[in-house]
């Protein structure tokens, strides 16, 4: 190019003045023709050069998709244009589902170091079955931090929620209801407005297989609840973040309160059509299975129990409760007969192997609860009740029982036989 300019600027110095040369003209006309054409090739080239850039973006954007591989060929052979880099309806509704998709994380809930616990199993489990999601857990201020620095290993987002000093509108809800502490710090899984959809587990669930197809569900998804299913189970739901949705849920909460004290029951009056608007948004009990059900419909469980994909350790007892023995890989307490026995084998298996040895590095010299034994459990030994009988039937009657230890199915049918004999 640098060449035909001084050509160029060679035959204009050479025409005579006030006249034209006729060869010097052509020779000038070359020039220019060459110049042009050299702009030309240069331009070409260079949008060949964008081109490339995009398609390895796209690349690149597809290998971190989990998105279907025909979803794949059809956006990788998209046409590229200046206005639209992908033309057909189609290939933008699957561009959309890409950049959402970066933004989708499960999100989980504890506000002392014992739930931190189940918090730090739950995060574990789903990253074993391979989870394409974020994970994130909100905090109360008094999780301590050696729990804290744990749960950062584990989670993408450790998000500590004071609900007392948010100095918002939560804090005044609060003062309106402070018996619902625990309630306005779940509700706050709404202000993740940097995620376009979640999937709320609570910190007492276990994943035993890869759920990210939960994503593919609506707000707001959830299983039915054991007790009554005509209302969901607040401890798995499908919900999309939303600072409106959020302000409305605390106007609801401080307006109406819970009719049962908790999340599920506020959840369940706020999205009220549950029941009877849209089958989609009724998940299956998989993915939810409350160890409730041994009491309810033990076949059922039999039969459909091994297609678990989340198990939820709901009710008084949860896993942390038992003590282990490590040596030899078993609870203490008579809680081998139990349905859920299995699960809390699971669980407790996942914990010592890869929550406990983090635990113990952050505590270093310091004692902490790690709720584990080490001495060998007699073989014999008796159940202690962990709860005087008065305090057992108080217990019962609000529907707290210890189904997974001392009142487990298990050892209610065998005082039965006894009875029957
Ligand atoms: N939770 C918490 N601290 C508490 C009680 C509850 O962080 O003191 C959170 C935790 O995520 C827990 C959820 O709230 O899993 C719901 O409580 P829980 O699981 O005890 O209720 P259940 O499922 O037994 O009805
Ligand atoms: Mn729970």
């Amino acid at each position: 190019m640098a060449i035909l300019q001084v050509h160029q600027a060679k035959a204009l110095k050479a025409m005579p003045e006030g006249g034209t040369h006729p060869g010097l003209m052509q020779e000038l006309r070359t020039a220019t023709d060459f110049a042009l054409r050299a702009t030309k090739i240069t331009a070409r080239s260079l949008g060949k050069a964008m081109s490339t850039l995009v398609v390895q973006e796209r690349h690149l954007w597809l290998n971190l998709a989990e998105m279907r591989d025909m979803n794949k060929a059809r956006f990788l052979d998209a046409p590229i244009s200046q206005h639209n880099y992908v033309k057909s309806n189609s290939l933008d509704r699957c561009y959309v589902k890409l950049i959402s998709l970066a933004e989708q994380a499960f999100v989980t809930l504890t506000t002392n170091d014992s739930y931190a616990r189940g918090a730090m199993v739950l995060g574990k489990s789903l990253r074993n079955h391979k989870t394409s999601k974020k994970l994130v857990v909100l905090i109360g201020p008094h999780v301590s931090n050696q729990s804290r620095a744990v749960l950062h290993k584990i989670f993408d987002e450790v998000r500590v929620v004071d609900v007392l000093n948010s100095g918002d509108t939560a804090t005044l809800a609060m003062m309106k209801r402070p018996d619902l502490g625990v309630t306005f710090t779940k509700l706050h899984c709404w202000t993740l407005t940097h995620y376009s959809k979640c999937v709320f587990m609570d910190a007492d669930t276990l994943v035993v297989s890869n759920i990210d197809e939960l994503f593919d569900r609506e707000e707001l998804s959830a299983t039915p609840d054991p007790g009554w299913p005509d209302c969901f189970n607040s401890g798995v739901f499908v919900f999309r973040p939303s600072n409106e949705t959020y302000s409305k849920l605390l106007k609801y909460c401080t307006e109406h309160g819970s009719f049962d004290g908790g999340d599920q029951g506020v959840l369940n009056g706020f999205f009220s059509d549950w029941a009877t608007a849209d089958i989609n948004k009724h998940l299956p009990f998989i993915y939810n299975m409350s160890s409730i059900a041994i009491y309810t419909y033990l076949p059922a469980l039999k039969q459909y129990g091994a297609n678990a994909k989340v198990v939820h350790f709901l009710g008084q007892m949860k896993p942390w409760s038992y003590t282990y023995n490590l040596t030899q890989r078993r609870l203490r307490g008579d809680v081998q007969a139990s349905s859920q026995h299995g699960f809390l084998l699971q669980w407790w298996a996942l914990y010592s192997a890869e929550v406990l040895p983090a635990l113990i590095r952050e505590y270093g010299d310091q004692r902490f609860n790690s709720g584990c034994e080490e001495e060998a459990v007699e073989s014999e030994e008796r159940v202690q009740p962990l709860v005087s009988s008065a305090e057992r039937r108080h217990l019962w009657e609000q529907g707290q029982a210890d189904y997974m230890g001392i009142d487990s199915f298990d050892n209610i049918q065998k005082k039965l036989d006894v009875f029957l004999k």
